[in-house]
């Protein structure tokens, strides 16, 4: 049975599971390896740890769907709508940009219910804290190296992590990367920011009429949600949680700081936005590195192969866009690009 690992449990790297499954000719042995702790990426939800149920989208907020998109990608769009995954999103969010045409979806159970829907639908056997450091060329199969555990051999590897990730590997796959590739890999850019879940007791009100605002005039914050709000969840056992993410000049600038220092200057910003918030029960303060691509791998179809027998791709939003559909175009593209060896 043919062996296949897909590095990142983001929304690329489930899709790309996902997609195989369905459209595999033989059996196949699906297993997508993490570093961090828990599925979703840059479309993480956090829970609070003094209630699981209260929970806060550190990354993406909502989806945004496009005239053009909603064709497209029309079968995605309707099987996260029929399962309940997506709702529209009908709380306020003020500044928010609308253009002719496009609808906003939510996840009422938190964006990384989008990537658990396609892990599942995937069957893969998915392990976390799998930080992989290198890949080499073993008799014409991948042998993949991690921080700890033994090396495994695969006989097609799948990177959907970010671009500057991908280029810290060690291994076999330095040299197998071209010039012309490393270059591409390289020109991918992103901008950096930090998010701050704040979860509170059950019975706080936070009274704003907005569930979402996009912030202009302050240097950290850029944008509050109310998340359970913007959710349409809100209950009276459950307290709210509120994530702040801030502007990029902060992020870049306080990029080497310390979350505690980071988190502290976020707090004093928001007391000007938010005056009189109580304390909250917990905090979650998350640092994105690699936030949104700004710039694009250059001339890229959506993926980019690394090597043919045995098979190494990458894909991900380095590849396309920062976006659901980003993710769902460079998944699709894998999957075309694999199509002739699954
Ligand atoms: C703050 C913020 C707000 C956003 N807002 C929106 C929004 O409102 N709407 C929207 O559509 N999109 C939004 N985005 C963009 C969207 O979240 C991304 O485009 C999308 O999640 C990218 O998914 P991905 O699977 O390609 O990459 P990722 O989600 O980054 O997944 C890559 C995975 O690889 C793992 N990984 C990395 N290196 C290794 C390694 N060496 N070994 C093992 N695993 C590794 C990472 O842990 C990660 O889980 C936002 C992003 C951020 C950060």
């Amino acid at each position: 049975m043919a062996r296949v690992l897909i590095v990142g449990a983001g929304l690329t790297g489930s899709l790309c599971a996902a997609l195989l499954r369905k459209a595999a000719a033989r059996p196949l042995h699906l297993a997508v390896w993490d570093k961090a702790g828990d599925s979703g990426g840059r479309m993480t939800t956090a829970s609070s740890p003094h209630n699981l149920q209260s929970t806060v989208d550190l990354g993406a907020q909502y989806i945004t769907c496009t005239p053009h998109y909603a064709k497209k990608h029309q079968s995605f769009y309707d099987e996260l709508l029929a399962r309940g995954v997506l709702k529209p999103l009908t709380s306020p969010i003020e500044g928010m940009v609308i253009k002719e045409g496009d609808c906003n979806f939510m996840a009422p159970h938190g964006v990384s219910s989008i990537i658990n829907h396609y892990l599942k639908e995937s069957g893969a056997a998915i392990y976390f804290r799998q930080c992989v450091t290198q890949i080499n060329l073993r008799n014409d199969k991948w042998e993949v190296l991690r921080e700890t555990g033994s090396p495994e051999q695969f006989d097609i590897v799948v990177l959907t992590m970010p671009a500057p990730q991908i280029l810290q590997l060690q291994g076999d796959i330095v040299n197998l990367i071209s010039e012309c590739q490393r270059q591409q890999l390289e020109s991918v850019s992103y901008s950096s920011r930090y998010a701050l879940g704040l979860f509170y007791e059950a019975g706080t009100k936070i009274d704003v009429p907005w569930a979402g605002q996009y912030i202009t005039s302050n240097p950290c914050i850029r944008f509050i949600s109310i998340d359970n709000k913007k959710r349409n969840i809100e209950s009276s056992e459950i307290g709210p949680s509120l994530v702040i993410h801030t502007t990029v000049p902060f992020g870049v600038t306080y990029l080497e700081h310390s979350t505690e220092d980071v988190q502290e200057l976020i707090f004093q910003q928001l007391e000007n936005i938010l005056p009189g918030l109580p304390q909250p029960v917990a905090t979650k303060c998350q640092k994105w590195r690699h936030s949104q691509v700004t710039n694009a791998a250059a001339n890229s179809p959506g993926q980019m192969t690394l090597h043919l027998k045995p098979f190494l791709v990458c894909g991900g939003d380095g590849f396309t866009q920062s976006n659901f559909d980003g993710c769902v175009t460079s998944a699709l593209c894998v999957l075309e690009a694999l199509k002739n060896y699954i």
